[in-house]
């Protein structure tokens, strides 16, 4: 179990029970319901549905929304903080209308509202965060018809926050307020100086594409005062950017948010809301720690060190403490779905079925690689090593120049990689390993395929080498002893899984169970619910994957039930949204198979199945059948 790190990461809700199976805890309680996600597959299998598919576990995504809340109400209470909390969910970390629904679902009861980044977000936030006194703030890049969509949302009285994220957003919005003759609701965004650390570093600091320097802040500030709108202004934001792993970083960010806030406000403006933006990590690797794929501190400090902060510095400068927003996304979403994969075939580097017999008449290379291999033993492993390097290379050579046969190559290289397997496996006894023979355990690992496309499932591992827990769901209580490399079956190289937690850190390989005969063996890509959901693409054609909600159920006998099943993208619709019309490209094959036919080169039953076959093709899935 501890191969997987399973307890650090998954923040109580994912476990292994005594059946070596994963499970889901959506109570966040060992010792309440435990759901195997093998069981969630099993039924997914009887609904017709096939591997690879996305779990939602709707229970986690709306604990989290709670956790979050909890953990500043908590907080508030504990440092007498007079304002409070009203956090908003920014859709772009997963924008599924189902996310969306729950999350507003889930956070009714603490007033918890929606950001939008663009115009399709703030259609989406108007239609879905109906609550009058939760927030909806409205991010991003704006034109006339985003601003009229805020102000349209502030006449049905919701409580739309415009914010300012470049001075010339400022005159659009007072041109088109006027012309509508509604008050807007305005924020500003601040362009911190303080620079922050990790992948998504350039969000902040002076050359951040977004926010307004402390100079057009006084500008955007004499504007209103000028419009007569000092009423207007209600919030200043600003945003560290996203997985912020070193508190340090988050704490430095909120003095100089709280100490701009206080400054405002000390200048006579209404202002009400501190919005702190995202930034609040998840522990991927589970190593506590300030590297990019974890976070050193818990949710409850997080929330206590802003709450703290901006009491201490609105204290000092003598102003009412505001309402604390945050935008938090990724902690919210992030474990609540997981993709379940299928090993579907297992590439060894050699073949025990291909011998070829050593003759008196075989070249002296290969008969030099057979007695490597007979005369290896524990005491000389790094000699042979060396001695089957030496012999493949110049093996190699003789290849090229022609004194080798094709097959007489083949059966050196298939005695080579013998050799290291059987040193790989001899070295297990071993107490010191030296350096050289430690890289041929990774070099020779297997490569188990997996039925699924890393950059439709996982799009930041490939784009940025972002760290997701990955282990199997099933045979957790035997000790896994295979190394592997996880391939996806796109035809791209980059296709492939290159980090792995294990207990010491991240691995290239990842240990798995030698796999039996017809075995349906489960791999979870897990803590892929913000983000990875929505960025994926369809490199190589293949679509959206099938996707089912579960909800727990303590009066069910299987602790769960699907409340919805979402059937992935065909073959047909993801050739349609490339432009390609599949209704075309079935008339195409018709014609050609009807000439076949008159031809008398397809007989025409044969030519009808052709036709219907080719058709169906592009009704199923664009993943293997397997
Ligand atoms: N708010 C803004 C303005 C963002 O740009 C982002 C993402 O980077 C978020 C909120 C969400 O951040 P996170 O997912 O780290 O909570």
């Amino acid at each position: 179990q501890q191969q997987y790190n399973i307890e650090r990461w998954s923040d109580s809700f994912f476990h292994i029970n005594e059946s070596g199976e994963v499970c889901v805890l959506p109570y966040q309680e060992k010792d309440d319901l435990h759901i195997p996600i093998n069981r969630v597959v099993d039924e997914i299998k009887l609904q017709g549905l096939k591997l690879p598919v996305v779990i939602r576990f709707h229970d986690v995504l709306r604990a989290q929304v709670r956790n979050l809340n909890l953990a500043f109400d908590n907080a508030i209470k504990e440092m007498e903080y007079q304002g409070c909390y009203r956090g908003v969910y920014p859709i772009k970390v997963n924008q599924m209308r189902e996310v969306v629904e729950e999350i507003v679902d889930a956070g009714s009861e603490f007033d918890f509202g929606l950001e939008a980044g663009s115009k399709p977000e703030i259609l989406a936030a108007l239609a879905y965060n109906t609550n009058k006194e939760s927030l909806t703030i409205l991010n991003g890049y704006k034109d006339e018809e985003y601003m009229r969509l805020a102000l349209l949302g502030v006449k049905m009285g919701r409580q739309c926050i415009v914010v300012i994220e470049n001075f010339s957003e400022l005159n659009l919005l007072l041109k088109v307020s006027k012309q509508e003759n509604i008050r807007p609701l305005i924020g500003l965004r601040l362009k911190l100086s303080s620079e922050s650390r990790g992948k998504w570093a350039s969000s902040s600091g002076e050359n951040a594409k977004f926010g307004l320097s402390i100079l057009e802040i006084i500008k955007s500030l004499k504007v209103l005062e000028e419009e007569n709108m000092l009423d207007c202004l209600k919030l200043l934001h600003f945003h560290m950017g996203s997985q912020i792993a070193d508190i340090k970083t988050i704490k430095e960010a909120i003095i100089e948010g709280s100490r701009v806030y206080a400054k405002i406000a000390k200048m006579g403006f209404n202002i009400e809301y501190l919005d702190a933006g995202g930034g609040l990590a998840i522990d991927y690797d589970g190593s506590r720690s300030s590297k990019d794929s974890s976070r050193n501190y818990r949710l409850d400090e997080y929330a206590m060190d802003l709450v703290l902060s901006i009491k201490q510095i609105c204290d000092d400068e003598e102003v009412a403490h505001p309402t604390i927003v945050t935008e938090s996304g990724r902690a919210i979403t992030a474990h609540h779905s997981c993709v379940v994969t299928n090993v579907i075939d297992i590439k060894k580097k050699h073949h025990e079925d291909f011998e070829i017999q050593v003759q008196s008449s075989d070249h002296y290379l290969l008969q030099n690689m057979r007695s490597t291999l007979e005369e290896l033993s524990i005491n000389n492993c790094q000699e042979m090593l060396n001695t089957a390097k030496q012999i493949k290379a110049e093996s190699m050579q003789a290849f090229k120049l022609g004194i080798l046969e094709l097959e007489e190559q083949a059966a050196i290289e298939n005695i080579y990689w013998r050799v290291m397997e059987q040193i790989t496996a001899l070295l297990k006894q071993k107490e010191f390993i030296p350096e050289d023979l430690l890289a041929l355990e990774k070099a020779h690992a297997k490569q188990y395929l997996c039925n699924f496309s890393v950059f439709q499932s996982a799009a930041d591992v490939w784009a940025i080498d972002q760290v997701l827990p990955i282990l199997p769901l099933q045979r957790l209580n035997e000790v896994p002893d295979e190394d592997c490399k996880l391939c996806d079956i796109s035809c791209d190289s980059d296709g492939q899984i290159k980090q792995f937690l294990d207990t010491e850190g991240l691995s290239e390989t990842i240990k798995l169970h030698k796999i039996n005969n017809d075995e349906a063996y489960h791999i979870g890509i897990f803590l892929t619910g913000a983000y990875q959901d929505v960025m994926g693409i369809t490199h190589n054609l293949f679509g959206r994957l099938h996707e089912v909600h579960v909800y727990a159920d303590k009066n069910d006998e299987s602790g769960f039930y699907i409340d919805e099943a979402i059937s992935g993208g065909t073959a047909g619709d993801v050739l349609s949204t490339m432009q390609y019309n599949p209704d075309f490209m079935a008339q195409v094959i018709k014609k050609e198979i009807d000439t076949n036919i008159k031809a008398g080169q397809i007989q025409a039953r044969m030519g009808v199945k052709y036709v219907d076959f080719y058709e169906n093709c592009l009704k199923q899935y664009t993943y293997l059948d397997s």
